[in-house]
């Protein structure tokens, strides 16, 4: 059977209770579970590459078993790398699944050993993102039940001057 690692990349620009609900059903199936920050990605984050790794670091920082990590380039080149055999991505809603699914099936045909794995996360955070957080911050919202207090607290220094 072996030791089992999944990598769950993403640009985590910040880190929600959304990110933080797939991570924990994922360290169930998995011995190890890697959090990559993708950095090639086309948007341009609010957060820099170690704010955002920090963030995540803080909120994992009580669970074993879970590795921080950036990257640039192929996933499948990456987690060809890290030894793993998954990739983990989160479904909300039906909009997600024709994006996920052309990722998932490009990504197979790149490396067909490399298997993607579909969670869903507690429907209270369905219908959450990281744009949609950044947006309620900005505008005096509430967002502490959608990020944990140290992403909140950066988020507030970042966009309210
Ligand atoms: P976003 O769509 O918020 O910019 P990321 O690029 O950080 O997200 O997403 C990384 C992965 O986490 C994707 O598979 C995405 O579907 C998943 N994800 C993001 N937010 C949630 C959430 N609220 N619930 C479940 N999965 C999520």
């Amino acid at each position: 059977m072996g030791h089992k690692i999944a990598i769950y990349p993403g640009s985590f620009d910040p880190i929600t209770y959304g990110h933080i609900d797939i991570i924990k059903r994922a360290t169930v199936l998995f011995d190890e579970v890697i959090i990559a920050v993708a950095l090639n990605i086309s948007k341009k984050p609010l957060f820099s590459e170690a704010e955002r790794m920090d963030m995540i670091r803080e909120a994992v920082k009580d669970s074993p078993n879970i590795y921080v990590d950036s990257f640039r380039g192929l996933l499948v080149q990456y987690a060809r790398e890290k030894g793993a055999q998954a990739v983990i991505r989160g479904l909300r809603a039906v909009s997600d699944f024709e994006y996920e699914l052309q990722m998932a099936q490009v990504n197979r045909k790149l490396d067909e050993n490399l298997i993607t794995v579909f969670l869903m996360p507690h429907e209270k955070y369905s219908y959450l993102n990281s744009t949609i957080v950044k947006e309620l911050a900005k505008f005096n919202g509430n967002i502490s039940c959608f990020v944990p207090p140290h992403v909140e607290e950066k988020l507030i220094q970042k966009l309210r001057p």
